[in-house]
């Protein structure tokens, strides 16, 4: 089975494509695409 990877857009680590939360930096990464939407981790922007 492969595994699709994207890089974290807050540490540039790879991780699982399906991963909502890095396990380097831990932060939510929402489980879309959208690099440009910024998370902090427990701070809600909207
Ligand atoms: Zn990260």
């Amino acid at each position: 089975m492969q595994e699709e990877k994207k890089k974290c857009p807050f540490c540039g680590e790879e991780i699982l494509k399906v991963a909502i939360k890095c396990k380097y930096c831990g932060s939510i990464l929402d489980g879309s695409d959208q690099e440009k939407k910024i998370t902090i981790s427990g701070v809600d922007l909207r």
